[in-house]
């Protein structure tokens, strides 16, 4: 069947970058785009009305975690002022053996939530870089009924993470099981690769550089390479982890990735903000942007988040005009690859003092392009006869939006993910006029409040200090619950 997406501004791909028409035509049939550009006459079978909306490329999220919110919404407001550039490790860390796993039901509920939170918000390839664990016949069924088009696999590592009686961080070795998880990401990629009618695809996930062994990345990237699927890990995410790395192996973290081959133009490094030369790591030597230019990482660049805990990439600019292939990612909530746009424009331009910095074109492009590279796809995160119609329809035309010139500078000026109307995802349309054709929203979201409340509930017992959620992260003003 040939769909005609008519009148709208279409973002079409020109073999090189980019190019915007007016009043333009995307026809896709079945699975594949058959035109991007110009106002089309063929004959079509049916037909989307797009006046007043930019007729997109999908957005390629390059940092989402299918996990419960739980950490994620401690984080937003992390209040504990001795590990304030530790990241995820100053509010998840639980006390050992405290810390009860989800129930399948509450994993299935909150993998949902994810999965349909972002594409909503403009997100149609999902990198899943690791989250709740367990039943992954229900994962890749639920990848294959929602339409969404997902990497991941088990994330892996050897060394986890608890806090002592007293609030220190401590990481307890265990080779064994950091084989066992990446032996069950191996047989994940072998079992599901290419399932979901092709939608859904094997990555390894190192979970983070300094939680896996030297012998486990290897083991990793080796296993990455024999499937021939790509792999990601955190690096230069947080100040603790760069002092480890140092410690442990006199050398910065890209360096040290570099140096043991686990770096290539199939990796994608989550973060890659605590590098030689970044002022905070008092490490004003070596050159890390370079390093991961000439080896062809991939950067996954998750501005908002940083900017929450005071800290940015320095700077999207500088790693841009390096070479470095940058991606963009939501990380924490909101999944909103939209706004993303505009943090990392605008953090962009404040981290180097220049207004130059951080152009339209750049962040659009890293939204884009800048994930196909370490996943090797030349057909998504583009517009073009033979690439895959993952399509977004974004509304710029009402009251709450603006006047505009140009409608991609609007979008990154102005537009969220809420101002995304149409989401199609390997020609099946999944969003229609801001609602999801394949399930019941308001049951989607009540399931994965439900799970996300109860898993709030349980923090007090595996919290060192037993601490709930409210004393973690005092509300804005005296708040007075109804009970
Ligand atoms: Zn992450």
């Amino acid at each position: 069947m040939r769909t005609h997406i008519e009148g709208g501004w279409v973002v079409a791909f020109n073999g090189k970058g980019h190019e915007v028409y007016e009043a333009g035509s995307v026809v896709f049939e079945d699975d594949r785009i058959v035109h991007a550009g110009p106002a089309y006459s063929g004959p079509t079978d049916t037909r989307i009305a797009a006046h007043g909306k930019l007729v997109s490329p999908g957005f390629i999220n390059t940092h989402v975690h299918t996990a419960g919110n739980a950490g994620d919404y401690l984080l937003l407001d992390m209040a504990r002022n001795d590990y304030r550039t530790s990241n995820y490790m100053s509010f998840a860390a639980p006390l050992r053996g405290k810390l009860t796993p989800p129930s399948s039901q509450a994993v299935a509920a909150i993998r949902a939530f994810v999965f349909l939170h972002a594409l909503k918000n403009g997100t149609t390839t999902i990198i899943d870089v690791g989250g709740l664990r367990g039943d992954w016949d229900g994962y890749a069924r639920l990848v294959d009924e929602l339409g969404v088009r997902v990497y991941g696999s088990p994330p892996f590592r050897d060394r986890d993470t608890f806090m002592d009686a007293r609030g220190r961080l401590t990481y307890d070795e265990d080779v064994a099981i950091g084989r066992e998880r990446l032996q069950e990401a191996i047989g994940f990629v072998k079992r599901f690769d290419k399932t979901a009618g092709g939608r859904l695809r094997g990555m390894l996930n190192a979970a983070q550089v300094e939680t896996c062994t030297e012998r486990l990345l290897r083991e990793g990237r080796d296993a990455a390479r024999e499937l021939d699927v790509p792999i990601h890990t955190h690096a230069g995410g947080n100040l603790i982890e760069f002092q480890r790395i140092m410690g442990e192996y006199r050398t910065t973290p890209i360096r040290f990735l570099a140096d043991i081959g686990f770096l290539d133009d199939r990796t994608l490094i989550g973060h890659g903000v605590f590098r030689a030369g970044h002022p905070w790591t008092g490490h004003p030597f070596g050159d890390d942007i370079r390093v991961m230019a000439e080896r062809g990482a991939t950067l996954g660049h998750c501005p908002y988040k940083y900017a929450k805990m005071a800290m940015t990439l320095q700077s999207f600019q500088r790693y841009l005009d390096a070479g470095v292939t940058i991606s963009l990612g939501t990380d924490t909530f909101p999944l909103d690859i939209v706004s993303e746009l505009r943090w990392a424009s605008i953090l962009a331009k404040t981290t180097d003092g220049n207004y130059q910095a951080g152009q339209h074109r750049d962040v659009f492009n890293a939204a884009t392009l800048g994930g196909c590279r370490f996943i090797r796809r030349d057909d998504l995160g583009r517009l073009t006869p033979g690439a895959k119609a993952d399509i977004l329809l974004i509304d710029l035309d009402h009251i709450g939006s603006g006047m505009y010139v140009d409608p991609i500078k609007a979008l990154v000026d102005a537009a969220s993910g809420r101002d995304v109307r149409t989401v199609i995802v390997d020609g099946t349309v999944l969003v229609d006029d801001g609602r999801l054709t394949r399930v019941d929203e308001a049951e989607i979201y009540a399931k994965a409040r439900e799970a996300t409340r109860h898993s709030w509930s349980n923090v007090p017992g595996w919290r060192w200090d037993g601490a709930g959620v409210e004393q973690i992260i005092p509300p804005a003003f005296p708040l007075h619950r109804a009970h």
